[in-house]
């Protein structure tokens, strides 16, 4: 007779995974404005990567929008962890918005960067994701045509003439580890001499994520990253997975996104969630899981993170 009993399914849960110290402050950010000065708090653009932490805060009178002239004279504004130009931020106040700022601040520090080398007289090449918030903040720290962005090693080859003579590098927060490593090899090859910044630019919830999915992606057959499409962080997780051997990988930002037909041949998957999918959203899979497997559970990883970040000052 056939057993009536779940399936056997051993989960490996990366750690760390999930929410970062400056998705937290930017969060806490919206929430404190909200409870300080009473709804609606504006805020330009997703204040991160993910659409159920955006539902909930929406809930609370939280007012998402695209531009500063979304925003009425006088409001509150909240900006999100990707950063901004300094032009956005010159235009809220000239809107007479309460303009609060929650950039992360390792982007920050990227930009303090890439200004210091424009200021010194170097040519920037940023190594990231044109199109991304985050690149268009940094980009928007400089003046037009004073930086090149390269997404590949291959691209380096492309770079125009132009960015010849003092040269300096700075990488999204959120890159690949080793795609960024291949993209400064080849730059180094280029632009002998070239600046760069002391260690990486990528961030240490980005480093200490990819780490965890890259040793656990070797002994796992399936591999569900939650996380947002639109997220960089959760993207270049999948990458990592599929990079280090699991061709099975599944990009579910909840539960109800999960392909269960594509964990049949499975024994084993690892999870992870991307900086900014909430604890919530993973246990939800768990549970998910839990209902059509006979779970036994893991947790492997190395890292303590214990990162914290002053608030965002809401005066
Ligand atoms: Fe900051 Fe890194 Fe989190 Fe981005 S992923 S908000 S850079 S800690």
């Amino acid at each position: 007779p056939r057993s009536t009993r779940p399936r056997p399914m051993h989960v490996v849960l990366a750690a760390p995974r999930g929410f970062c110290a400056g998705v937290t402050r930017a969060i806490d950010a919206v929430e404190r404005a909200l409870s300080q000065f009473g709804p609606p708090v504006y805020v330009r653009r997703p204040i991160v990567h993910n659409r159920s932490v955006m539902q909930h805060l929406e809930a609370h009178g939280a007012v998402f929008v695209r531009e500063v002239e979304d925003v009425p004279e006088g409001a509150v504004l909240i900006l999100s962890a990707h950063g901004v130009a300094p032009d956005i931020i010159a235009a809220a106040e000239a809107r007479n918005l309460r303009v609060f700022d929650a950039v992360c601040p390792l982007v920050d520090k990227v930009h303090r960067e890439v200004r210091r080398h424009h200021r010194d007289g170097r040519h920037v090449i940023l190594i990231g994701h044109r199109g991304h918030p985050e690149i268009d903040g940094t980009l928007g720290q400089l003046p037009a045509g004073a930086a090149d962005v390269v997404a590949t090693a291959d691209e380096v080859e492309h770079l125009p003439e132009t960015a010849r003579g003092p040269v300096a590098y700075a990488i999204q927060t959120t890159f690949a580890v080793e795609e960024a490593r291949r993209i400064v090899e080849s730059l180094e090859a280029r632009f002998p001499g070239i600046a760069g910044p002391q260690g990486s630019d990528i961030c240490y919830a980005t480093t200490n994520r990819q780490s965890a999915v890259r040793t656990i992606a070797r002994r796992v057959d399936a591999f569900i990253i939650v996380g947002e499409s639109f997220s960089s962080n959760a993207c270049r997780l999948v990458e990592v997975a599929r990079a280090a051997g699991c061709e099975n990988v599944q990009l579910v930002a909840d539960l109800s996104e999960l392909d269960f037909a594509k964990l049949e041949e499975s024994g084993s998957i690892g999870i992870t969630a991307a900086a900014s999918t909430p604890a919530q959203s993973v246990s939800a899979v768990l549970e998910g899981l839990g209902r059509s497997f006979d779970l036994s559970t893991e947790q492997v990883g190395n890292q303590e993170e214990g990162v914290t970040f002053r608030q965002v000052a809401l005066c």
